[in-house]
């Protein structure tokens, strides 16, 4: 089968490489996927849309059913101990929140479901088999109920990220745990308190270290050896680094994945936006509230937003930024509103993105597609079919639209206001707000289990 080419830039060997998947048939990726402690922030949200044009376009050119996606939930983690403590509340109860609003805000910035989202508790049978391989093979050492790499057995390790292991000690902040060989030795394993998640292993009862977690779960749905591992920047070192050693090691491979892509950061004000900065605005917000530019952003504009700049430029995230992609997109549903379904996606666009995801040159595409469509006072088909091939869902712009989902949130947010009026037996008030939602035509329902749910009267 002759596939038309496709170039991307790979981390590993810092050029842009014609893509060869190991099996047409079978063309396989792997995303590093969210710790779900709290909500995804918009920095975040670069790596799903970046990796979901890329499905995308895989599909296309190999046929969707020949593409294997998949992208993992970290729900076992410090950061998550830490907070379901901190909030009172259990792990499960935690990870489950925040995968539900995880998966939501995807959904809202129009990226396909991955073939995959495997968590990383389902897999602690693969960490615990790839690592008494790494200690058979001589590549890790079990201490004190930890078990950890030995960095110096890996004579290449610091390929991706190009550093030797002298720099790294030089540069390190040197972590001086007693049980460790070397300077650069990386936890597979950590012994758990009774307080803390654990599962019963050979080396007792404990839990894994982050990097086992992908090397485990891409080789349970991809295999020993893969087309393409994909995450942002700040991942290429440590954790891509010893995602590698810990797979080459273990299945005495040269490789794990073939192509390494990294996008770049969303930045705000020259500086990362990240969590540990605090200088974020999270998915969730920018959706559902107006602290970002006095308004609602429809999640067709956040990712045309991204979409703006080239994945591995950095990228500023600033309202002017939705300002332009909101008129951008308002120009494309105008000219798309009575197009006909079914014509194919634009050429130079399939073209573009075959270059490396060159997303820019796409928005360039876009714009003579709307000016064709104004100049010629014509609906583009062809426009509309690009738009859907690309996620944009234009049907989010119709003003309609916005107002039922505001009436439904007001709706919801009056009836949370009487929950809890009804909490501190506030009655009048309860009753009150009963009425004002019946004046406007609303039912509410409420049920044996405190729920309570409205319909629109007939
Ligand atoms: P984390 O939850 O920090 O592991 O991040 C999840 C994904 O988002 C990873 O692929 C990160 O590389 C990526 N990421 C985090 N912050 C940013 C940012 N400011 N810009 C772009 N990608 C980011
Ligand atoms: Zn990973």
């Amino acid at each position: 089968m002759s596939t038309p080419a496709l170039k991307i830039y790979n981390t590993l060997t810092r050029t842009k490489e014609e893509f060869r998947p190991l099996d047409p048939a079978n063309v396989r990726m792997y995303v590093c996927g969210p710790t779900v402690y709290d909500y995804a922030h918009i920095g975040n949200a670069r790596p799903l849309i970046v990796f979901d044009v890329l499905f995308r376009l895989l599909r296309h050119l190999y046929g969707a059913e020949h593409v294997t996606y998949v992208r993992n939930i970290t729900d076992v983690d410090d950061k998550i101990n830490a907070r379901a403590a901190e909030r009172g509340i259990s792990i499960r109860e935690l990870t489950e929140e925040t995968n539900k609003v995880f998966q939501a805000d995807v959904k809202a910035l129009g990226c396909l479901e991955p073939t995959m989202q495997p968590r990383a508790t389902d897999h602690i049978a693969q960490m615990i088999a790839i690592i008494e391989r790494l200690i058979a093979s001589g590549h890790a050492y079990a201490a004190d109920g930890h078990v950890l790499f030995d960095v110096p057995s890996m004579p290449n390790y610091g390929r991706l990220s190009r550093r030797s292991l002298d720099e790294m000690i030089a540069g390190a902040r040197v972590d001086v745990a007693p049980y460790k060989r070397g300077d650069m030795d990386f936890v597979l394993w950590k012994p758990s308190k009774e307080n803390e998640p654990g599962w019963d292993s050979p080396w007792g009862r404990g839990r894994p270290g982050w990097h086992i977690e992908c090397s485990a779960m891409s080789w349970a749905h991809l295999g020993e050896t893969f087309d393409i591992h994909g995450g942002g920047i700040d991942l290429v070192f440590p954790h891509h680094e010893n995602e590698i050693a810990q797979s080459c090691c273990a299945f005495d491979r040269d490789v794990m994945a073939n192509y390494w892509m990294h996008n770049g950061f969303l930045q705000v004000e020259g500086e990362k936006m990240s969590k540990s900065l605090g200088n974020f605005v999270t998915i969730h917000e920018l959706l559902h509230t107006e602290k970002f530019g006095g308004r609602k952003w429809p999640g067709v504009v956040l990712r045309y937003a991204m979409l703006t700049t080239h994945y591995r430029q950095p990228i500023d995230w600033t309202v002017e930024r939705l300002k332009v992609s909101l008129k951008h997109l308002n120009d494309m549903y105008d000219r798309t509103r009575h197009a006909k379904t079914g014509a194919c996606p634009n050429e130079r666009v399939i073209q573009a993105l075959r270059d490396d995801l060159n997303t820019h040159e796409v928005v360039v595409a876009l714009g003579k597609l709307v000016g064709d469509a104004f100049r010629e006072a014509k609906f583009s088909d062809e426009l509309l079919a690009t738009c859907a091939f690309l996620g944009l869902d234009l049907e989010e712009l119709d003003p309609k639209k916005t107002i039922v989902s505001e009436t439904q949130m007001l709706i919801e947010t009056r009836i949370e206001d009487r929950l809890a009026a009804r909490a501190s037996k506030n009655w009048a008030e309860s009753d009150r707000i009963r009425d004002e939602l019946t004046a406007m035509g609303i039912i509410l329902k409420d049920h044996k289990d405190g729920a309570t749910t409205w319909e629109v009267k007939r």
